[in-house]
């Protein structure tokens, strides 16, 4: 009963965000785009997922909450700090996903400034000042895709798009701080399904964006096997779409909206 009364908190929550959006990208309908993602993040999506994306010639975005870096839960280990740096170095992007992995929608103003705060500082230390001088570009997803009307103001100031889930495509008015994520998660078979959502926005245009979390050969429940990723990502360089970073579509929705 409880869970059901936060599932539904959290839809009208998202609803009145995207009602009153303040900010709003245009999504364009001319071109598909495709972005992978990665929450948490695992040692094994640098192992796996990003050394699969490089295979293509692709970058990923990699959403890290600093307090989980180097630790080792019961069924995953989490890139540590060397493995951020090295994510950086191969190119990939680094987005964040608060410090210590709430669920924001139950902190009050003060605790959500120190989670973003906190996190920021934490990557900044390893990757460096170049990387906070950009703080206006840096990307945000929600951990447990939970978001909060209450907080939308606070994140628009901090990042220039946050990620949620709903497993939907982006298309036309997209609120910044609410983009719709699409899971890739275990069993393989489901992964494999997901070609549909591929065929789906080459069809009619759109932004699809991808999240996982492991890609390893035993993955939770979260995540999915190297060989099913790779089929995924195969297909979508196949299918002809875009295939960009967050930070990347951003610019490119951005760039047409000025033309
Ligand atoms: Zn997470």
């Amino acid at each position: 009963m409880k869970h059901k009364i936060q599932y539904w908190i959290g839809r009208i929550q998202a609803h009145l965000m995207r009602r009153f959006a303040p900010k709003t990208l245009h999504v364009t309908t001319t071109r598909p785009v495709i972005s992978f993602t990665f929450d948490d993040v695992p040692d094994s999506t640098l192992f796996y997922g990003a050394t699969i994306l490089e295979k293509y010639g692709l970058r990923g975005t990699f959403y890290i909450a600093g307090r989980l870096a180097g630790t080792l839960e019961t069924t995953r280990q989490l890139i540590n700090e060397n493995g951020i740096a090295e994510l950086a170095e191969r190119g990939h992007e680094i987005g964040c996903h608060t410090y210590s992995h709430p669920n924001i929608a139950r902190l009050n103003g003060t605790q959500l400034q120190s989670e973003i705060d906190q996190n920021r500082s934490f990557l900044s230390r390893i990757l460096g000042k170049r990387w906070s001088a950009t703080g206006s570009q840096l990307n945000f997803a929600y951990p447990y895709n939970a978001v909060s009307y209450f907080a939308y103001r606070r994140m628009a100031k901090n990042y220039r798009s946050c990620r949620a889930g709903e497993n939907r495509i982006n298309r036309g008015a997209t609120c910044l701080q609410m983009l719709f994520g699409m899971e890739i998660g275990r069993p393989d078979e489901d992964v494999v399904q997901l070609k549909a959502e591929i065929d789906a926005v080459k069809a009619q245009p759109g932004w699809l964006i991808f999240f996982t979390h492991d890609i390893s050969e035993t993955p939770t429940p979260y995540g999915c096997t190297p060989a099913a990723f790779e089929k995924l990502v195969q297909y979508a360089v196949q299918s002809g779409c875009d295939l960009l970073t967050v930070n990347e579509a951003l610019d490119h929705y951005m760039l047409a909206e000025a033309a």
